[in-house]
């Protein structure tokens, strides 16, 4: 794990902050919690754009984000790349904990 040191407004100073590595959600904080690191990386299931609830996008007829590239391998990515919508990288709620390898590490850090 690498130390990095971010300085923030006072203002920001409890607000969420996340901390984005190319379209990798590294680090997290939420207001008055610990950051939490990245441990697991992404497994590129592709689970978390086939059974999304349509938000922002219309579903394909397959019920998927058009957005999501199939790979033969049984990967996925999404055609977006760096332009993917910021809720795509962050918001772990659409995980599917079931396929998903993404795991987050809670350091004594705030
Ligand atoms: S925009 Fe990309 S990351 Fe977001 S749901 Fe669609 S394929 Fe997945
Ligand atoms: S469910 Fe998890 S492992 Fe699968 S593509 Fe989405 S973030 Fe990656």
């Amino acid at each position: 794990m690498k130390e990095i040191t971010i300085y923030v407004p006072d203002d920001y100073e409890n607000q969420v902050i996340s901390v984005i590595s190319g379209i990798t959600l590294v680090a997290r904080k939420n207001s008055g919690s610990n950051w939490f690191i990245l441990k697991e990386p992404c497994n590129r299931c592709g689970e978390c754009c086939k059974q999304f609830d349509s938000f922002p996008f219309q579903c394909d007829e397959k019920g998927w984000c058009p957005y999501l590239e199939e790979f033969g391998d049984g990967t996925y990515e999404c055609k977006l790349g760096a332009y993917r919508p910021l809720g795509c990288c962050c918001d772990n709620v659409k995980r599917i904990p079931k396929f998903c390898s993404v795991r987050y590490e809670e350091i004594n850090r705030c």
